[in-house]
């Protein structure tokens, strides 16, 4: 028996606009594709709750013992700036400005967006799958498309045909509620001049100028590829022509995710997904957080306090907390009083929960634990809503203050249940990682490698250089470096 088998999720999917009962194509398995960073730039703190939202998500099916495969890919190439404009690709944009090869543009924030998440306690996705690593599957969709009549060549690029499309019956804009007419009456045709047939049309792949350096051949001579195509290729590659769960951010649903269940249908005859799944955004000072506007702050200058929005540092923790008191499908002003309030709440509720091992059980129970705990379940159930399981939260730090007192007790069977069910939801489905047990063991580790570097002294007064080079290697490969000085050995981690 699994979780699931007791439990009625609930999802509300963008793509009816309804909260629907979860159930998913092959019983007990589930497929979840979210669309990943274009790495060109550092994460701002909105891509961060995008993306922590959707952590949250997984950890919550994960949580109801659904064997989740999570493909979360990393976009680095074919994202064009939003003026259109062909030479200025992120990337190669990027390139010029940092004086790197683009490659190393997508390394060089592929890793600090990795270190970010990992700060956030985000589990990594079970596939990461690049858009550069799929260039033949993205010429091949493209190719199908072309066999098929949904797609065009023109001068060197190729464009996917929204009226023929549309004239099938296939219905383009049904994600975004969008009519043709209004799409190709308003759409302001940006990036094909003149070679496409309709201004909504977009590209597949695009002719590359010979400024362009990120470029591949293709049966159409060197290009790259569109957007919107490599999130059809890796999707259908890992998870299959249908899968159950798309998510990304609110401004993803279109053109991205439309473009997507256009290029699904086409090319494999069946609506890509069952549930869309959009998170909203995170507002400074009522502003959309975004690069374009100057307004955003990144998740490294909040945890060091240096900034000029927020009056201190705040621990990736009590940033989670704060994100996740919000619901993901509503927007989150973030400020320096809403922080401060979170920071208080999460000392609270960490408190009471370094409190529930003291705690004794009783004979008898005078609290309905079973009734919580439903409550908890039925929150996360209700699409994913963790302000209210928070909520249940703080009802358990109630208890827990009131059995300390004395006033309230649970019987062993339900003190178990009670503990459990705690560090289920805090720990394992919220993602909160408790502060003081984090510098508790920082500070075990700085004992132990003080000790090491004592005894490596020791070694050396000793000349004994073999046990002196030891310590020094072995610590090494576990990423600590010593580095001896006048004043002493000191380590960086
Ligand atoms: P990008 O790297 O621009 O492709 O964005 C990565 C993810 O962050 C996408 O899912 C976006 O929808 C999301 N995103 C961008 N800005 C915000 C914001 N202000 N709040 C929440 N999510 C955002
Ligand atoms: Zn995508």
């Amino acid at each position: 028996m699994h979780l699931y088998q007791n439990q009625t999720l609930k999802i509300y999917n963008s793509l009816s606009g309804e909260k629907e009962l979860f159930t998913p194509i092959h019983e007990g398995h589930v497929g979840m594709y979210v669309c990943g960073p274009t790495v060109y730039s550092n994460v701002h703190l909105g891509n961060c709750r995008t993306f922590m939202s959707f952590d949250m998500i997984y950890r919550y099916i994960k949580h109801l013992e659904y064997k989740v495969r999570y493909i979360r890919n990393i976009t680095d190439a074919g994202h064009l700036t939003d003026d259109g404009n062909v030479d200025n690709d992120r990337f190669v944009k990027q390139s010029r400005l940092e004086k790197l090869e683009p490659m190393e543009v997508v390394q060089k924030y592929t890793v600090d967006f990795h270190k970010v998440l990992e700060m956030f306690n985000l589990l990594p996705p079970n596939i990461e799958p690049t858009a550069t690593g799929h260039i033949l599957e993205q010429i091949e969709i493209t190719q199908k498309l072309i066999e098929t009549g949904f797609a065009y060549v023109s001068n060197g690029s190729v464009y996917f045909d929204v009226l023929e499309y549309n004239n099938r019956g296939l219905n383009y804009g049904e994600l975004s509620n969008r009519n043709i007419e209004e799409l190709l009456a308003n759409t302001r045709d940006l990036d094909g001049q003149d070679e496409k047939k309709n201004a909504a049309d977009f590209a597949l792949w695009k002719k590359a100028s010979p400024a362009h350096i990120m470029r591949w051949s293709s049966p159409w001579g060197d290009g790259f590829p569109g957007w919107h195509l490599e999130c059809t290729a890796m999707s259908t590659k890992y998870l299959g022509q249908r899968f159950d769960i798309h998510g990304g951010g609110m401004d993803l649903k279109f053109p991205h995710h439309e473009c997507e269940i256009a290029q699904g249908k086409a090319c494999n005859g069946t609506s890509p997904v069952n549930y869309w799944m959009h998170a909203n955004m995170l507002t400074m000072n009522g502003q959309r957080m975004s690069k374009s506007t100057g307004n955003y702050i990144l998740p490294m200058e909040l945890f060091s306090g240096e900034n000029n929005f927020f009056e201190k540092a705040f621990h990736p923790s009590v940033v989670r907390f704060c994100f996740l008191q919000a619901h993901y499908r509503s927007i989150l002003d973030i400020s320096n009083e809403g922080m401060l309030a979170s920071e208080k709440g999460f000392n609270r509720l960490m408190e009471a929960v370094a409190n529930l091992n003291d705690l004794q059980a009783g004979t008898e129970s005078s609290l309905d634990i079973a009734s919580w705990k439903t409550a908890c379940y039925d929150a996360m159930n209700d699409d994913f809503n963790s302000p209210i399981l928070i909520a249940q939260l703080f009802e358990a730090v109630r208890y827990i203050n009131l059995m300390k007192e004395g006033k309230e007790s649970l019987s062993t069977t339900d003190l178990e249940t009670f503990k459990k069910a705690i560090h289920a939801f805090v720990f394992d489905v919220l993602g909160l990682q408790n502060e003081n047990e984090l510098s508790a063991n920082n500070d075990k580790l700085e004992g132990v490698i003080n000790m090491l570097i004592g005894m490596r002294n020791e070694a050396r007064a000793n000349k004994n250089w073999g046990l002196s080079d030891e310590i020094r290697d072995n610590l090494l490969e576990l990423g600590i470096q010593l580095k001896d000085g006048k004043e002493g050995t000191t380590f960086s981690l």
